[in-house]
């Protein structure tokens, strides 16, 4: 699968959506489709799939197909194997493109499954009679000779001049316009580029006009896009942006602009609309009117460009989809893998790890603590909140098993709440302030681990953060010095058994 240099694989680190490569289809799906560039499922049936068109969806529905083992028939109006592939490989800078088709074709030859015919322009009898169990439409789009308004299409010329409104495909099966051209391009990426740029060779004047504020925009997702606007430029072609064509009346476009500005005329003879595309899908259209009459004999599928036109990447994409997902069980709701679920699962669980490890050093923090005051009654404080800390993890201890986490070895868990302890001043006062000043945290903390938890977890969490909420009621306690500052403490240790 050589590649044709298109960057559309740069294309997904500008977009910042998943890379996608033209030649590559399981490019960026082998882990969230499970697509292995060589291994395909073996086929799910002995059934007879029936390819129309051999562009660049049919050709790798075809190829995939044929080496999933399925018995294939691809037939194409053409003389020659490729659709757009071949048509646009022969456009300047274009001839990478027709590895697209080679590449295919090359392994098609080597499957004695896969059945071609070409100059073959298959209407809906015909796909009847063909009798398949499967028929895929891979037919193609056409250019439109109209432009979008941002509601509907509006036709750019009017009726008299319709003859000298030109198409890409026109000019890709031959057709010449006479003298000075207008490119209008709405579509923003490679193909007006290339068609002035063919059209200039031929010795015209060429005005190539933008909808957009520069020229081929879409090429800086590629990084071709600097480099298109320089070769326009060196090689003479007028360059008009931010204007759309408004009327064409055989010898004058007339053109607005998009920022307010006055109306500008350009005098040309011919226009190319550079547009967008039409699913070029009569065929299905046809099959769909018998199968108002008669149930079809075969599924019907419609892919690459005659279900939605895309650049060449989504129609080998779509093909090769097609191919992977016959016979197969697909998930319609779920039909790709995704990080999400893992991510949240995994920082809840790095949350209750490191909450689970702070409970037992808080418990050997405490009673290290205990030893650095000699009154009893400080004492006694200090151990309560140690054993209430002891009693928080006893909470969590059958989470971190059930989830198989591993915390660090106890010992050293200790030797971190005695160092902690070793850092106080011993002043009771400044101590009791600074636990009043970062509990309340702590509260917040523990009831966000307990919305990330799992239902099962939560009543062992919801003990968890009750443990603080006792802590904190001890030191308001101890703030009014209320008699019994310690029952809130005591309380949670006699309740959790
Ligand atoms: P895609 O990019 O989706 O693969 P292309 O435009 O490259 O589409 O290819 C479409 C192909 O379908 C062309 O080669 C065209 O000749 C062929 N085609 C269109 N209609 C028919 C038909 N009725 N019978 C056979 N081939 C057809």
């Amino acid at each position: 699968r050589e590649c044709i240099g298109c960057n559309i694989c740069y294309s997904g680190d500008s977009l910042g959506v998943p890379i996608r490569c033209t030649q590559n289809p399981t490019m960026g799906e082998e882990w969230r489709r499970g697509w292995h560039p060589e291994r395909v499922a073996h086929r799910g049936s002995d059934s007879h799939v029936l390819i129309v068109g051999a562009g660049p969806a049919g050709l790798e529905a075809a190829r995939a197909l044929g080496a999933r083992g399925y018995r294939v028939t691809l037939a194409d109006a053409a003389r020659e194997l490729g659709g757009r592939a071949l048509l646009e490989s022969r456009l300047p800078g274009m001839s990478t493109y027709i590895r697209v088709r080679d590449y295919r074709v090359q392994q098609l030859h080597k499957l004695p499954n896969v059945e071609i015919f070409l100059e073959s322009r298959l209407t809906a009898e015909d796909v009847l009679e063909l009798a398949a169990d499967h028929v895929a439409l891979a037919t193609g789009a056409d250019w439109r000779k109209d432009r979008y308004d941002g509601a509907r299409y509006v036709p750019m010329a009017s009726s008299d001049a319709a003859s000298a409104v030109f198409t890409p495909d026109d000019i890709m099966s031959g057709q010449v316009p006479e003298g000075p051209t207008l490119v209008f391009d709405q579509e923003g990426y490679y193909m007006a580029a290339v068609v002035a740029e063919k059209l200039r060779g031929t010795g015209r004047s060429v005005t190539l006009v933008s909808a957009s504020d520069s020229v081929a925009p879409w090429g800086d997702m590629t990084a071709e896009g600097s480099r298109t606007r320089r070769h326009l430029l060196s090689l003479g072609v007028e360059v008009v942006t931010a204007r759309t064509v408004e009327h064409f009346d055989g010898k004058t476009a007339t053109l607005s602009c998009n920022h307010g500005g006055p109306e500008t005329r350009v005098a040309c003879d011919a226009l190319v609309a550079v547009t967008a595309r039409t699913p070029r899908d009569g065929l299905y259209q046809d099959l769909l009117a018998k199968a108002a009459r008669n149930p079809l004999p075969f599924t019907l599928s419609r892919i690459g460009d005659c279900d939605a036109p895309g650049i060449v990447a989504q129609a080998v994409h779509a093909g090769h989809l097609y191919a992977r997902e016959l016979d197969a069980a697909v998930d319609r709701d779920e039909p790709l893998r995704h990080e999400r679920v893992e991510l949240t699962e995994r920082r809840y669980l790095d949350t209750l790890l490191q909450y689970y490890e702070e409970e037992i050093i808080g418990e050997a923090y405490f009673d290290a603590m205990a030893a650095r005051f000699s009154a009893t009654e400080k004492v006694e404080k200090m151990r309560l909140l140690a054993e209430v800390e002891r009693r928080a993890a006893a909470h969590v201890r059958p989470l971190i098993e059930r989830h198989r986490l591993t915390p660090r070895p106890e010992d050293t868990l200790h030797a971190a709440g005695r160092a902690e302890a070793a850092a106080e001043s011993g002043d009771w006062e400044a101590l009791l302030a600074n636990m009043r000043r970062s509990y309340p945290g702590y509260v917040d903390d523990f009831t966000r681990l307990e919305a990330m938890a799992p239902a099962a977890d939560r009543p062992a969490l919801a003990r968890l953060t009750e443990h603080e909420v006792a802590a904190i009621a001890f030191l308001e306690a101890e703030t009014e010095k209320a008699g019994d500052s310690t029952r809130p403490l005591r309380d949670y240790i006699a309740t959790t058994g």
